[in-house]
């Protein structure tokens, strides 16, 4: 197979090996996105100059047998929302389509550390809102399944990147779906962790108490070899938690022998498509062949979750882009006369519609008068949709939902009806209010062959079971050894 399909474990070996140096599967991840990405449209930024240099500097140790990591010299793309120092970071914003930070983010330099090779910034939705990366500045990202179709979002670009070759593993955000869904619309893995499993410093802020950073990947061992190397305290985030964190690589055990699986009735809902449905049922019965326990559970807040979802987010939304002044940050309008119309003016021609929309409508769930009958309430709701996941997890080891109600819908399908668009998160986005972790991984096909995901949900820092019931589901279906029709 060639180099681009590889996985960062085959490669680990074949660098070891000296079967393939650095340099040149980076050269190979270069050209390959050289030649495909004007119709995938993955990267912003493409760092090639300096991916050049990093991989020759893996390869010196690599002569010298010095192996720091299972990431020396593994080429990478970043969401475009993880501060890069030198290297610019625009949270898919024209509001900062020139900022160069002066500073990594703390994963990016725990990545740096283990002598991983960046081959730059991948498109996302701007400020990470949207399930599809069409509300990028920078344009739609394509699915490489099919390219008049939305790779999901935001991550999309980096979900696209790992799908259709042009790196190996990735970086994304999940603030209420962004790592699964694109994850399962791109037939790969994702895993947002547990909050406060991974550092938040250096991460461009949407909506902070639901962000988190994590990987996506072609496969579950890739994931947990990403995880090991991001996971951790950071004394810059105060909500990163001292938990010891495990060796995930130890959960990648085939077998699910007694596990205890919640099937929510309330996730089998009106809207969720026939294939999408079809893939989830067949997996059940997979999963019980294999030695699990399924069982039909109940979450009962569900339905109010997304509702509460967009108070919460566009509230935090609303006050953490409030920095975006054209004074500190990126952008300023020309022309302006005074303080307050150079505010105005740089963030009506800062932001897009869709960031204007949830300011506004954050703003308005935070004004006097109102926070009570909106903020207040939906942060009781959110209170009851992680109860709804402990009670739950008093019987259950893992929960298993679809991780996206259709599969990847056309670009330009949803633009118009925001509320469809929000839709697309209804099964990720109770995760991310109760802070548990859950990932995504391929489950089969639609009958136009377009992905699906499944996803399995855990307790909070419980990771392991999750990664345990998707490796062994992963290494007893072919599902993600399946590439998109792109050359
Ligand atoms: N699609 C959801 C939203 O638009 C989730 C986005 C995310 O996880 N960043 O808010």
């Amino acid at each position: 197979m060639e180099l681009h399909w590889l996985t960062i474990h085959q490669l680990k070996q074949m660098l070891r090996e000296k079967k393939v140096s650095s340099l040149e599967l980076t050269q190979a991840l270069i050209h390959r996105i050289g030649r495909i990405d004007d119709q995938i449209h993955a990267y912003v930024t493409v760092t090639e100059e300096d991916a050049l240099q990093q991989a020759k500097r893996a390869d010196e140790m690599i002569a010298k047998g010095e192996h720091p990591s299972e990431l020396l010299g593994i080429p990478l793309a970043i969401k475009d929302i993880l501060c890069t120092r030198g290297a610019r970071t625009t949270c898919g914003s024209k509001i900062l389509a020139d900022y160069i930070p002066s500073y990594d983010a703390t994963v990016i330099q725990k990545l740096k550390a283990e002598e991983a090779v960046f081959l730059g910034k991948t498109n996302m939705d701007e400020f990470a809102m949207g399930s599809s990366t069409e509300n990028s500045y920078f344009g739609p990202t394509q699915n490489p399944w099919a390219l008049d179709r939305v790779p999901g979002g935001s991550s999309g670009g980096s979900a696209a990147a790992v799908a259709a070759g042009e790196c190996i593993g990735a970086l994304g955000s999940d603030t209420g779906g962004s790592i699964r869904q694109p994850a399962s619309f791109c037939g790969i893995v994702g895993l947002k962790p547990t909050y406060g499993r991974v550092s938040r410093y250096g991460l461009v802020a949407f909506a902070s108490s639901l962000d988190q950073v994590g990987p996506l990947t072609r496969d579950v061992e890739d994931c947990a070899i990403l995880m090991n190397a991001v996971c951790g305290y950071d004394p810059h985030d105060s909500t990163s938690v001292k938990f010891k964190v495990p060796d995930l690589r130890k959960a990648l055990v085939r077998d699910l022998t007694g596990m205890k699986i919640g099937i929510p009735k309330e996730y089998f809902i009106e809207g969720i498509a026939p294939d999408v449905e079809k893939a989830i049922e067949s997996s059940i019965e997979l999963l019980q062949k294999w030695g699990a326990r399924c069982r039909e559970i109940s979450l009962p807040h569900t339905d109010y979750a997304l509702a509460a979802y967009y108070i919460i987010c566009t509230a935090e939304a609303s006050s953490n882009l409030a920095r975006y002044d054209g004074v500190r940050y990126g952008h300023r309008a020309a022309g302006y006369r005074g303080i307050v119309d150079m505010y105005r003016k740089t963030r009506t021609e800062g932001f897009g519609p869709e960031v204007k929309r949830r300011i506004m409508l954050g703003t308005y769930a935070l004004s006097a008068g109102y926070y009570e009958a909106y903020y207040r309430k939906a942060a009781q709701v959110r209170t009851l949709v992680k109860q709804d996941f402990d009670h739950a997890f008093k019987e259950t080891d893992v929960i298993l939902t679809p991780t996206s109600p259709t599969p990847a819908f056309r670009i330009g399908e949803k633009t118009e009806d925001p509320l469809q668009m929000y839709l697309m998160d209804v099964f990720t986005i109770p995760v991310n209010m109760a802070g548990i972790p859950g990932i995504s991984v391929p489950c089969g096909f639609s009958r136009q062959g377009l992905p699906v995901g499944l996803q399995f949900l855990g307790r909070h820092f419980d990771e392991e079971t999750i990664i345990r019931a998707a490796y062994t589901f992963e290494q007893n279906t072919d599902f993600h050894l399946r590439k998109p029709p792109i050359d």
